[in-house]
């Protein structure tokens, strides 16, 4: 199937030509045709699989169609960088077609939304706490809204907007096309999409599954020694960028500063972060000036860097669906990319998980190359005691004649260097 076979605008098409998409990804091959004859759609996808495209380009397709009004078509997303994304690919594929889009979102000023909201916007993306605001100060008025999209309903659930998103739905006129997207169908997802949607077609796509772009490894590493196995593979492999999640946004701070102290650009991306401090980060990775950003799942939600050749889960994730969203961010649209999965005794259960939902293994790569020195000292003595940390740290210490312990082997010591 080509992108042509769906009759679009020629306006439109400039716009695929100037994205560079020649023929259409699975989701937007299945949920096009039911979006442009107006029905509403359920869409099980994974981020990366082109599906924000899938239903911008019926909407931009219809509101041609339609006589050209204020405030036609709101889209919600759950992150201020989903939003900014989707209204960034809606401007270009809307290029020629005189369409406007807004994007919404806390954090920054209402004033310069406002201004833009006022200019006459067909297309309103927008976070739900901002958009209740605006709606609330009359700025916004939905009662001429004839699509709803809700986008990463899951993470929508996940991040407590669901009573938000239900106040904003009584708002809408109830003649209107709905769509959802959601990564998952948790209970409280199908609920809600059973209330909003009519008679929904749904489309699927690789449920769940990473793409197949990307390779999985793991290494089984103490916590303690994460930053310097995180270190030697930045060194060892050929990373052309690299996204690193840590649990905390502490730690995402943290483990970035770090990074840059030792020579890295990196940079970090967490919700303490002012939107202006996000924009920027967000910005100097997507430009290359920080190879590395260290991010937390709630802020590098959907977000779409093409050409992160490497995901590193420095935490865990805390479920196999964040494992998929996190893994997303690399191997986007055809290119590759290779996972990393730091994880200890504790994790092994989440890790059979995790493979289970990929169907394979994780190459378990010999974690690392670079045996731990306290190990194979331990190893040496096994018939000793070296349970107990203190006395493993003396004996260590006395091994090393005095010095502190070298955890690692000479050659990592040497690849650090
Ligand atoms: P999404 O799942 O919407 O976040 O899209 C993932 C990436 O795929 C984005 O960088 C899109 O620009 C890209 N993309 C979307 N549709 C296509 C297509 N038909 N051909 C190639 N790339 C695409």
């Amino acid at each position: 199937m080509r992108f042509k076979d769906f009759n679009f605008h020629p306006k439109i098409n400039i716009g695929i030509d100037a994205c560079g998409y020649i023929n259409p990804t699975p989701i937007q091959e299945k949920a096009i045709p039911p979006i442009l004859d107006g029905q509403d759609i359920f869409g099980l996808a994974q981020t990366g699989t082109g599906k924000t495209a899938a239903f911008v380009l019926p909407i931009l397709q219809k509101l041609l169609d339609r006589p050209r009004k204020k405030e036609q078509v709101l889209i919600m997303a759950p992150t201020r960088e989903l939003a900014e994304q989707t209204h960034e690919n809606i401007v270009k594929l809307a290029k020629k077609t005189g369409l406007k889009s807004v994007a919404i979102y806390g954090g920054i000023k209402k004033q310069s939304q406002i201004r833009i909201i006022r200019s006459k916007v067909q297309i309103i993306v927008a976070c739900p706490g901002r958009l209740l605001d605006l709606v609330n100060d009359k700025v916004i008025r939905l009662n001429a809204i004839e699509m709803l999209v809700i986008d990463e309903a899951d993470q929508m659930f996940d991040m407590g907007f669901l009573p938000d998103i239900r106040r904003i739905i009584q708002q809408l006129p109830k003649n209107r096309q709905s769509l959802m997207f959601s990564a998952t169908m948790p209970r409280q997802i199908r609920l809600l999409a059973e209330k909003m949607l009519q008679q929904p077609v749904t489309v699927q796509v690789n449920h769940s599954v990473p793409a197949p772009t990307i390779s999985h490894a793991r290494y089984s590493i103490a916590k303690e020694q994460r930053t310097l196995l995180l270190k030697h593979l930045l060194h060892e492999h050929e990373m052309k960028s690299a996204l690193v999640f840590t649990r905390t946004k502490h730690k995402a701070k943290s483990l970035a500063r770090q990074l840059e102290n030792a020579g890295y650009s990196a940079t970090s991306l967490q919700g303490n972060l002012s939107q202006q401090k996000r924009k920027i980060a967000m910005d100097g990775f997507r430009d290359g000036k920080f190879k590395i950003l260290v991010a937390t799942d709630i802020a590098a939600r959907g977000i779409d860097v093409l050409g992160i050749s490497h995901v590193i889960n420095y935490d865990m994730p805390d479920t196999v669906e964040t494992y998929t969203h996190r893994t997303g961010r690399t191997g986007r649209a055809t290119q590759t990319g290779q996972a990393f999965t730091f994880f200890s005794q504790a994790d092994k259960k989440m890790i059979s998980m995790i493979e289970k939902n990929l169907g394979k293994k994780m190459s378990c790569n010999p974690s690392p190359p670079f045996e731990p020195a306290a190990k194979s000292h331990a190893r040496k003595h096994k018939n000793k005691n070296f349970s107990h940390p203190a006395r493993r740290k003396k004996k260590i210490a006395k091994a090393n004649h005095g010095k502190q312990p070298c955890l690692w082997s000479e050659s990592l010591t040497q690849a650090l260097a």
